[in-house]
């Protein structure tokens, strides 16, 4: 992955989890990381350990539901690095899990601002950019809940479905600029989000035993994988280390 030293990348939901893992692994690899969140002490701390190590980190303040902050994020990376070669949409939420008939309205639409304009926010403030450099790769966090329906995850599962066609969009539209879009579903990961999955018991996913969910070291790998032009073939889809082949791809464990 010698190609990644040197890039530029911002990383949303980076304070904790696989977004986190997502920023080291990239900054291992070479990557100024820029790592966004709501949580300012925790991003803050972290760019303190990456930077102890002589990485170049960046901490950015950013709530991905308000297109401003977005806007901000991408500004204030090029403004400290120049360009921006990476975006990884990664911020998401699976709060409310709740019965249709049964969840708060106001946080279901919250959802959607987080999963799904998020998304969208990163890409309309970043894509205008990589479109004039004619290169740049954008990654987008899927999941599995994007093809599936599952008990108290309506809007888990409409939002992921939702940023799916968003990649598939964003990829026919820019594919022949050098713009590479790529989706990334990780499988179940072992992070807080499964926790509260978890402790939600609704649905089966809830049920699985703890230790069949991966590290999000191993999303972090797949997505360095995404970000390099081996991984070119798998523009515009959504790609899985749910299977072997994929694990085998990235060079995980099967
Ligand atoms: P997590 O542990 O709950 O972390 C979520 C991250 O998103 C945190 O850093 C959080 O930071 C950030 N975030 C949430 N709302 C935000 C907002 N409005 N603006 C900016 N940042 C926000 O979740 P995770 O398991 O690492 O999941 C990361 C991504 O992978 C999500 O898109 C999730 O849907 C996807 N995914 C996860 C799994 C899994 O099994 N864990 C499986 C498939 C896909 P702050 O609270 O500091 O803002």
């Amino acid at each position: 992955m010698n190609e990644l030293k040197g890039k530029r990348a911002l990383v949303t939901g980076a304070s904790r989890g696989i977004g986190l893992a997502i920023a080291r692994k990239l900054s291992d690899h070479g990557v100024s990381v820029a790592l966004a969140a709501r949580n300012t002490k925790q991003i803050e701390l972290h760019v303190r350990e990456l930077r102890k190590s002589g990485a170049k980190a960046l901490a950015i303040e950013c709530d991905v539901s308000q297109f401003h902050d977005m806007e901000q994020a991408v500004n204030t990376a090029v403004y400290e690095w120049g360009s921006l070669d990476i975006l990884v949409n990664n911020a998401g939420t699976i709060e409310p899990i709740a019965p249709l008939t049964q969840g708060d309205a106001n946080a279901w639409a919250q959802a959607i601002d987080v999963n799904v304009k998020g998304v969208y926010f990163g890409m309309r403030a970043v894509l205008p950019l990589m479109e004039a450099q004619h290169s740049g790769v954008v990654v987008n966090l899927s999941s599995g809940a994007a093809n599936s329906a599952l008990e108290g995850w309506s809007h888990y599962c409409s939002s992921k479905a939702a940023v799916k066609k968003l990649t598939e969009c964003a990829h026919k539209e820019l594919a022949g600029a050098g713009v590479r879009i790529v989706g990334f579903s990780p499988g179940t990961v072992a992070t807080d989000m499964m926790a509260t999955i978890k402790s939600s018991g609704i649905n089966p996913v809830s049920q699985l035993d703890w230790s069949t969910h991966i590290p999000p070291e191993w999303a972090a790998e797949a997505v360095a994988f995404l970000c390099c032009d081996e991984a070119k073939e798998f523009d515009g889809t959504d790609f899985s280390i749910k299977t072997d082949e994929g694990r085998r791809r990235v060079g995980l464990p099967v």
